[in-house]
């Protein structure tokens, strides 16, 4: 990296630009001149594109036909600390440069001067009359709350043109307003009052905070049960970062969670912080980089991506939920957001806490190495206890053929309804069916595109993929064999529990929780409202149940396959069922009743399943480590998933072919490569898929390797290579 930090007109730079090309692009400073870190606009052949300063040219050309950087964007030149980063996240996880900057301006119109521009809102009106298009316009409004949009995006999201907003306007029932672009977030007051702590609560706090004050990097666990007051000690840490000047960020797995985060911030802080996430828009996304830039946003709160922000004095990093598999991004930059906060902040010399209540294997060995200091919340808070725990051994339970919930589950579901409290009945899967079989030929209905079974959505009418999303009606004749009127549904869905649990239970009330079921995140948080108040006898609910919402009526969790996922592929299938069931019972019991949670097994005498009966969590983690120590996976070696993919199989696999037999580069480290072979899912929209795995003992350069051994490939056609570090799924 040069030293060099300020470049004079006429000087060559070299640029870094989002363009996939393998190097920097020399051109000239522009006449008045630029720094090192720079974001510019620059000629590429007839186009303008973005990029960054990143030091001086290489030249070894005409310098006459060097051309000039087109001009310098208003904002904050990327610092060396951001440029530092980039790079070690690329060596880390092979991805090439251009990617990576692209990753870290994703906000559209950086450049743009500040200017005043129109945006509306929800005006108090009501329209003459409603049409389809301005009902959808409304909607869009009132969904965002108190959101206001630019013209384009308003249309956009309501998907009409912008002269039906206009119309709305002269009603009065939208807004027109002025505003300046980009302004300033609200100052966030760490000062105001926070809760009065319980004893565990202030330690916890105590010990952040002292790790804060040293201005140094580090990394705490903080482990504690659902509803232990975790959220509560780590907005104190924010606000000691808030007080030392610093910047800090709250990363959440899920969007869903946000609303009822921000309202917390700003009873804690009297005011809201930025957002950055996919559902913000995109004015607000350009606003919350620009600010994060010049220290005007304190705090963020956002998706895994907030990551690349570029924050002027990052002190602190918290990703809540630590262990919540979104943290790793599969597509574009494979990156897990944990582990690169734990990067960003060792260089800015900031804090990291990573926060769960069954946290991730790595998290955990690295507490026991003492890489991580651990910081335990023991207790949860106020009267609530956690549950009891009980299977059902399903073995012995009197099941009728097509019904999922046993007696002795139906037993305990009525007592509670009979209380007046709530139960839910868990089951992490969409739709009606996984799978619709045809009784006459035994044709499983699979989709066109990739290698997964369609399942049945009854609410929608229609079969779907859920690999590529393709859907298609439910068809009345099998597409195999022709037969008409024998295709019948196989395994229970969200939707097929539902059903049964409305013929168990006609005198319920019964709501259903699925990430496909609501229009829109404010949909979902409206009905997760409702049910909290206690609009709702039993809920039925996916995976989406288990992430920190809280159900204060809530004494009942029945799982109903609780042995679904221990038998993934997967190497951490055991870890998942443990953290997605202790997390699943933990919404059970969270103000002062307390809570069971039964979970239907046909294989009580599992070790994960009796680990998460006796809730032994440092004796479940003792003994998946040793597991996987033995097995050298991670933590304790090193994987790499390389997946290829094409439209045709064959020469999808002689490439795999000749990446293992020429694996010399990963033997010089000590290095194994396993495969080709078809991935878990061999084909996706058409594509192919063949996977090599690499696995090498802790400590080798595997980046080094794998980089030198596919260097020499030449991938023709249209077959593409990925390489995922560390990956999370295999599929
Ligand atoms: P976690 O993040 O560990 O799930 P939370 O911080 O969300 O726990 O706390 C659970 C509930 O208890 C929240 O409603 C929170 O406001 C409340 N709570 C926790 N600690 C305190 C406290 N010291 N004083 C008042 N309320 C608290
Ligand atoms: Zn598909």
């Amino acid at each position: 990296m040069s030293t060099q930090e300020y470049f004079d007109h006429g000087e060559l730079v070299a640029v870094l630009t989002t363009q996939p090309l393998d190097r920097t692009l020399d051109y000239k400073a522009p006449e008045c001149g630029c720094f090192l870190g720079a974001y510019v606009e620059v000629p590429l052949g007839p186009r303008k594109v973005l990029g960054v300063v990143w030091g001086s040219g290489q030249g070894g050309f005409d310098l006459a036909k060097a051309r000039s950087v087109i001009r310098v964007l208003e904002v904050a030149p990327m610092r060396e600390e951001m440029r530092l980063f980039l790079s070690k996240v690329a060596d880390y996880t092979l991805t090439p440069m251009p990617a990576m900057l692209r990753l870290a301006t994703r906000a559209p119109g950086l450049g743009d001067p500040p200017s005043m521009r129109k945006i509306y809102r929800l005006g108090n009106a009501q329209p003459d009359r409603m049409t389809d298009a301005r009902t959808r316009v409304l909607e869009v409004l009132r969904d965002y709350g108190g959101l206001a949009f630019t013209l384009k995006e308003l249309a956009e999201q309501a998907g009409v043109t912008s002269s039906v907003v206009k119309g709305l306007v002269k009603q009065g029932a939208v807004r027109e307003e002025d505003s300046p672009r980009d302004l300033p977030y609200p100052h966030l007051d760490p000062d105001l009052p926070g809760k009065e702590l319980t004893e565990d609560q202030a330690a916890a706090v105590a010990r952040l905070q002292a790790g804060q004050r040293t201005g140094d990097y580090g990394t705490a666990l903080l482990k504690g049960v659902t509803g232990s007051g975790k959220t509560e000690v780590y907005l104190e840490a924010v606000a000691e970062a808030l007080r030392m000047g610093r910047q800090a960020l709250v990363l959440l797995p899920e969007i869903a969670l946000t609303a009822e985060f921000l309202t917390r911030v700003e009873a804690r802080f009297g005011a809201s912080p930025a957002e950055w996430h996919s559902g913000a828009t995109m004015t607000e996304r350009r606003r919350v980089w620009r600010m994060v830039g010049q220290g005007d946003a304190q705090l963020v709160v956002g998706a895994r991506s907030a990551l690349f922000l570029p924050f002027r004095n990052l002190g602190l990093v918290v990703v809540d939920e630590e262990h919540d598999t979104s943290y790793k991004q599969e597509d574009g930059v494979h990156y897990s957001a944990r582990d690169m906060a734990v990067l960003r902040s060792s260089i800015c010399g900031g804090r990291v806490v990573l926060a769960s209540a069954t946290p991730s294997l790595e998290s955990w060995a690295n507490a026991e190495a003492g890489k991580y200091e651990r910081i335990d919340l023991t207790a949860r808070f106020g009267a609530a206890v956690l549950p009891e725990m009980k299977p059902i051994d399903m073995r012995a339970e009197q099941m009728q053929p097509g019904t999922w919930i046993s007696p002795s589950l139906r037993q305990a579901v009525r007592q509670r309804i009979e209380k007046g409290e709530q139960s839910l009945l868990f089951i992490n899967r969409r739709g009606y069916a996984p799978v619709t079989l045809c009784r006459a030929c035994g044709e499983q209905i699979a989709c066109d595109h990739c290698d997964a079974r369609m399942v049945e959505h009854r609410f929608l009418k229609r079969l779907m993929c859920h690999q590529c999303g393709e859907t298609k009606p439910m068809p009345e004749i099998c597409p195999s064999c022709g037969v008409e009127g024998k295709l019948a549904p196989v395994g229970p869905g969200i939707e097929r529990l539902a059903e049964e649990a409305e013929v168990t239970f006609p005198e319920a009330k019964i709501a259903m929780l699925s990430s496909d079921l609501f229009g829109s995140a404010r949909a979902l948080k409206a009905k997760i409202e409702e049910i909290a108040q206690g609009d709702a006898d039993i809920i039925i609910g996916t995976q989406l149940v288990a992430k920190g919402h809280n159900f204060p009526k809530l004494t009942l969790v029945g799982v109903i396959d609780a042995d679904l996922s221990l038998h993934g592929a997967d190497l951490r299938a055991a870890e998942r069922t443990f953290q997605l069931m202790r997390q699943v019972a933990g919404r059970a019991g969270r103000s002062d009743k307390p809570g069971q949670a039964l979970l239907q097994t046909f294989q009580p005498e599992h070790p994960v399943i009796r680990a998460i009966l006796s809730g032994d969590e440092e004796g479940f983690w003792k003994a998946e480590a040793a597991g996987r120590q033995a097995a050298g996976v991670p933590p304790y070696g090193r994987m790499a998933g390389i997946v290829l993919s094409g439209p045709e199989v064959g020469p999808v696999f002689d490439i795999g072919n000749a990446m293992a037999r020429n694996d010399a580069p990963l033997r010089d480290v000590g290095a194994q490569v396993f495969g080709p072979a078809p991935a878990p899912i061999a084909r996706i929209r058409g594509r192919h898929r063949v996977r090599l795995l690499v696995k090498a003992p802790k400590g080798a350069p595997i980046q080094d390797a794998i980089a030198r051994w596919i260097a020499p490939l030449k991938l023709k056609g249209d077959i593409r290579l990925t390489v995922d570090i560390d990956p999370q799924s295999f599929y």
